[in-house]
Order: C-alpha cells, then sequence, then structure tokens
C-alpha cells in the first residue's frame, strides 16, 4: 500500500464502545504529519485518548486481534511508507501533559510532557538531574521506553515508577526493577502503554541546573543537526566504542541514497535532504550496516524504532540477515 492508499474502516469494530468514548478517534491519520523524519504512511486508526480512564475503556472494548502502536513526539521513529496497520495511539498533551510536584524532588509527569519541558519543571522547583532532557526532543513516553540518556545520565537513573495500561484495558503501576531498563531499551511487555510516571532528582541550586542546561544546549547547537528532519543516532553504540566512529570508519560520513543522507555534522544521524521516502531512510541505514560490517567488523544495531508495513514490492530484507 502507499501513503496515497487508505486502510478499511476500522470503527465498526468496537461497536456501540464509540459510544463512551471521549477521545479522538482519526481514521488513515497520516504519520508523516508527525514524525521528525516526515516520512509514514497512514495509521489505520488513530486514537487520541481524553486521559488514562477513557484510554483502559478503548483498549478493553478494542477486539484482541486488532494490532496497536503507540507513538510519541516521533523523534526516534521511522514509519514506513505502507503505513501502520491496526490503531496507533498518539498520548494528547491535554490529558497527559500534567507535571506534579510532590515534594522530596520527586515529580509525577505525564507521558506527553516534552522531555525539555520536564527539565524546566524540575529547574524551578531546584531538582537537579533533569538537565540532559533539555537536549532531547521526545517527550516522557518515549523517554521511558527507550530509556533516553545524554550526558551520562539516563531515564532509569531518574524513574521510580511508571504508571501503564496493558493491552486489555487495565491499568497497572511498574518499579523501576520491572521496566528491565538497558542502554536504549526497556524490557517491560511491548503491549504496555506509559501514562505517567513518578521521577526523582537531588537538591540543586537553580542557577547550577540553568548553567547545566545551557551547556547542553550549546553542545547540541554545535555537535547535531537539530534543526534537520532526522530521527536522532541511527545506531546505537557498540560496547567499547562510537557509532559514529564506525559509520566514519566505514566511510559513510555524508552517504546518499534517494533523498536520505548520512549527517556530514555528525554522521550517526540520518538525514531526510530532498524529499526521502521511509524506504530511503532504511535502504541507507541497512546500506551503512553492511559497509560498516565488511570495513570495521562492527555490527551496528538500529536505535532508531522501524515501524509498520513496506509498500507492496518494496519490502527492505536486513542485508545482514537479521531483524532487530
Ligand atoms: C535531534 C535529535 C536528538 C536526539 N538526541 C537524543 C539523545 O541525546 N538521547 C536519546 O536517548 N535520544 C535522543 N534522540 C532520540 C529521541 O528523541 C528519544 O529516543 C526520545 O525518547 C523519543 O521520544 P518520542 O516521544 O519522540 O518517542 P517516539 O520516537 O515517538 O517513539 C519511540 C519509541 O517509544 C515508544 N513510545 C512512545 N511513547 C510511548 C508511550 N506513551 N508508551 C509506550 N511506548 C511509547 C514508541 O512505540 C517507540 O517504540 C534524539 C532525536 C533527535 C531527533
Amino acid at each position: 500500500m502507499s501513503a496515497s492508499l487508505s486502510y478499511p474502516d476500522l470503527l465498526p469494530l468496537l461497536g456501540d464502545a464509540v459510544e463512551d468514548i471521549r477521545g479522538r478517534l482519526i481514521p488513515n491519520q497520516l504519520l508523516s504529519a508527525v514524525t521528525w523524519f516526515r516520512v509514514g504512511g497512514p495509521a489505520q486508526l488513530m486514537f487520541q485518548p481524553a486521559d488514562e480512564a477513557d484510554l483502559a475503556v478503548f483498549m478493553k472494548a478494542l477486539p484482541e486481534d486488532v494490532p496497536v502502536t503507540v507513538v510519541g513526539l516521533g523523534s526516534n521513529l521511522l514509519v514506513r511508507d505502507g503505513g501502520i496497520e491496526g490503531v496507533v495511539i498518539r498520548l494528547p498533551i491535554r490529558g497527559f501533559g500534567q507535571v506534579e510536584y510532590l515534594g522530596g524532588h520527586k515529580l509525577r509527569v505525564g507521558a506527553s510532557v516534552p522531555d525539555k519541558k520536564l527539565a524546566e519543571e524540575a529547574a524551578k522547583t531546584g531538582t537537579g538531574g533533569f538537565a540532559f532532557y533539555t537536549g532531547i526532543p521526545g517527550a516522557v513516553g518515549g523517554a521511558l521506553r527507550m530509556n533516553a540518556g545524554a550526558h551520562g545520565t539516563e531515564t532509569k537513573d531518574r524513574v521510580v515508577n511508571v504508571n501503564a495500561v496493558t493491552r486489555s484495558g487495565e491499568i497497572l503501576t511498574l518499579s523501576n526493577e520491572e521496566m528491565g531498563y538497558a542502554y536504549r531499551h526497556s524490557s517491560a511487555s511491548k503491549d504496555l502503554i506509559f501514562t505517567s510516571a513518578v521521577f526523582e532528582g537531588f537538591a540543586q541550586s537553580e542557577d547550577e541546573i540553568r548553567a547545566e542546561m545551557a551547556e547542553v544546549v550549546a553542545h547540541r547547537e554545535k555537535a547535531q543537526p537539530i534543526r534537520e528532519k532526522t530521527g536522532g543516532s541511527t545506531f546505537k553504540n557498540p560496547e567499547g566504542n562510537s557509532a559514529w566512529k564506525v559509520v566514519d570508519a566505514a566511510g559513510c560520513r555524508g552517504l546518499q541514497i534517494g533523498g536520505a543522507k548520512m549527517s556530514e555534522l555528525h554522521c550517526n544521524f540520518m538525514l531526510n535532504v530532498a524529499d526521502a521516502t521511509a524506504h530511503d531512510l532504511e535502504m541507507l541505514g541497512e546500506t551503512v550496516r553492511s559497509e560498516a560490517l565488511a570495513k570495521t567488523g562492527t555490527r551496528l544495531e538500529w536505535e532508531i524504532k522501524r515501524l509498520g508495513a513496506f509498500v507492496d514490492g518494496a519490502a527492505i530484507e536486513p542485508f545482514l540477515g537479521k531483524a532487530d
């Protein structure tokens, strides 16, 4: 299927339950509108719940065999040109955008709060340990799933517990341990939709925090193509090495396929420089992986999450054999 085609209407499957749902249901929402790369076909049905209870009602009503995918701000996503079959959940600011200071350097934060706002709110309360979020352009839900991190701190270092809605509509709370964190990864069930989390930092003066935040911003401005259509780091850093060094050593800095290019400034960032398709971007990423293995012996693994269906006849088999 191509971005110009659409999926069949899913709404009839929800039956009378539709009456009880307060959020927005949008059939065939183009996902290129919500990803940083500005690529991706339609979501068969996008749901933007009114709040956590509404999300739970929806999940209970949705037949078990309908696939569900969650997206955040789309800053780590490559959505394929064929779009995403089933329901795509996107948590809006209204209903999931609250930040509450709990005292004791703890904050309860909704999953659609941008990471940058979390850093800002923590600074206002003299809560240290959140300045790294200033440079990460996602929202809290994505940070919880990806264990987002920078400058030596990761999400796992700040999470106390996480609220989530299950595929069958139960609401549960997971501890930090139950999130199963590793480098850019959580092993919590893929079915879970994170709705909010409690974070804990430490006492620090607002001036010191703001100085750290300014350093983070200055570093990003210099070192990363932050105003481009990109998905951040394309590959995870291999053990004891940096992914950009491997990409560079493989001769792939500036490599271009169609409208997709490895950044000259930071060669682990892939860019959409000229109306790239998701196919161009994924083909470029797989080419870099293959060159890296051949020229440096290092196997790069994707950090960017690739979701959805290929357009008919344009599937890309992972060059290195294993889908990851
Ligand atoms: C310029 C740039 C710089 C970046 N720098 C960094 C960096 O320094 N460090 C870093 O770690 N990352 C970085 N990233 C990557 C990205 O910003 C982070 O991974 C971020 O946490 C993704 O959040 P998001 O809301 O955009 O999630 P998305 O990209 O929309 O989704 C990412 C994953 O999270 C899942 N997800 C999203 N919301 C939820 C939810 N509510 N419940 C369950 N699962 C959910 C999605 O299904 C998907 O698997 C950068 C990206 C860009 C474009």
